[in-house]
């Protein structure tokens, strides 16, 4: 690999830059795998995978080598994500500043394919998270995502940083993950090199201004702002921060770090960053800043949720089990849930933004049927009121094909299970067995190699 000149010109006097060493991790050092376990799903990986602990992030771990992902059927039960080490920070950025109970509302703008919007879910479990993405067609991996990760409490949108404008101070955090020059992930992918140049980065930084100008009025007075990218440039780094910091009425967050984590403090205040030679993960950069100037919410329109009839909801929440803190529902003849303290802020959501998914579709009626539906199932807890069918490797990679089973089943819907997580239904229908995994997931490449 050869590393852009102009790129380690730009990068040259800043805290922790080392030329040599700089070029070495990237010309010498493969990159590293991680993952990140799902708190809220707890399982056994497999016992070959040789583990060890990422020092910023509870739930993360180093793996030694990198398996065949997608024959994993625990990574289809969301019983962990693979995300790279460096951007786990968040986690621990979060642990310094918020209790995991916080009652907070939270914005992952730039959030696909879902890497922290996935953390922040795990990590906040009484928040309401809004992850957006504005290019539309990276929307469905994002939800495939987030639905996989189990839980509720989260809201897809597919809007422009714009709209965001008619949510004055609605957030107690956002988080704006850039898009960027890359460059802090040449390692991993080498392709990236050959579309950086100067200008890419110069126009990334006008985009990174422009998003922000465009979201912060979001971002209520006292809200905390992180800011990252996975790019090294300053340009699109701490100029960014120190332009926050002096016109954006933003103030720095002290965050503390253990020495030994080769995690650089950058000259600018409360700000970050990753270098592949000084630890192990790809380039990545932080910032976390606090909102002085005043934004207070003021409530705007808001719209009504389509209402589920009193008979149906009864038949909905004694089949799952629900308590009066869910509340239920109805979007384009479907039953949803989502917990009761965020059901107003969907509906002032739903005035101003593009609702690609909202909470847990429990299922749907046809007749007096209930199809139970695939986000339900994936819902971390405790599955009740249906039967259970443990099955061994080969059957569930053949049920995430999508391929025909054999199971001694019992008549009607049945969950399917590996090593106790839940992979997705079937239903047994007379002597047929229909395969319910979602179409558009199912695994292509049922062979390695
Ligand atoms: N946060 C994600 C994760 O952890 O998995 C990665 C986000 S990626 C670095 C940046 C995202 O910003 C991409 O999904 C991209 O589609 C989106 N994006 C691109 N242009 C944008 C814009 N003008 N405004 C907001 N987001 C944009």
């Amino acid at each position: 690999m050869q590393l852009p000149p102009a790129l380690l010109t730009s990068l040259q006097g800043l805290n922790g830059f080392d030329t040599m060493a700089f070029i070495a991790a990237h010309v010498q050092s493969t990159p590293v795998t991680s993952v990140r376990l799902n708190p809220l799903k707890p399982a056994e990986l497999s016992a070959d995978w040789e583990m060890s602990q990422v020092p910023w992030c509870a739930d993360g771990r180093y793996l030694s080598s990198r398996p065949f992902f997608t024959h994993d059927p625990f990574l289809h039960a969301g019983a962990y994500y693979v995300q790279e080490a460096s951007s786990m920070f968040v986690q621990y950025i979060l642990s310094q500043l918020f209790e995991k109970d916080a009652a907070i509302n939270i914005l992952d703008l730039c959030a696909a394919p879902g890497g922290k919007s996935t953390l922040l879910a795990g990590y906040f479990q009484q928040a309401l998270l809004v992850a957006n993405e504005v290019i539309r067609s990276r929307v469905p991996m994002l939800t495939e995502n987030l639905i996989k990760w189990g839980t509720p409490h989260s809201i897809v949108t597919n809007n422009d940083p714009a709209h965001f404008g008619h949510l004055p101070g609605f957030f107690d955090l956002m988080l704006v993950d850039a898009p960027c020059s890359g460059s802090g992930l040449f390692r991993k992918d080498p392709t990236v090199v050959e579309d950086w140049n100067e200008d890419q980065v110069e126009l990334c930084a006008r985009r990174q201004h422009r998003i922000l100008e465009d979201v912060l009025p979001a971002l209520r007075e006292g809200g905390i702002l992180l800011y990252a990218t996975c790019s090294f440039s300053p340009e699109e780094d701490e100029h960014i921060t120190r332009w926050l910091i002096q016109d954006m009425g933003m103030e720095a967050v002290a965050i503390n770090i253990p020495n030994d984590w080769g995690i650089v403090e950058t000259e600018c205040p409360g700000s970050f960053r990753f270098f592949p030679h000084l630890l192990q993960g790809e380039g990545f950069y932080i910032s976390v800043l606090r909102k002085k100037n005043s934004t207070a919410f003021s409530s705007g329109r808001d719209i009504t949720l389509e209402k589920i009839s009193r008979q149906d909801e009864q038949l909905f929440r004694a089949q799952f089990g629900l308590d009066a803190a869910q509340s239920l529902f109805m979007q384009a003849g479907t039953v949803r849930l989502l917990p009761e303290q965020h059901v107003q802020s969907l509906s002032q959501l739903a005035a101003c933004l593009y609702i690609r998914r909202a909470g847990i579709e429990l299922g749907e009626l046809k007749g007096r049927d209930l199809i139970p539906s695939h986000e339900w199932a994936m819902l971390a807890g405790k599955k009740e009121g249906w039967p259970i069918i443990p099955v061994d490797i080969d059957q569930a990679l053949a049920y995430l094909g999508r391929q025909v089973l054999e199971l001694p089943l019992e008549k009607g819907w049945n969950l399917i299970s590996y090593h106790n997580s839940i992979l997705g239904w079937v239903k047994k229908a007379g002597n047929r067995l229909n395969n319910y995994y979602p179409s558009d997931w199912r695994i292509r490449r049922l062979h390695a190699g």
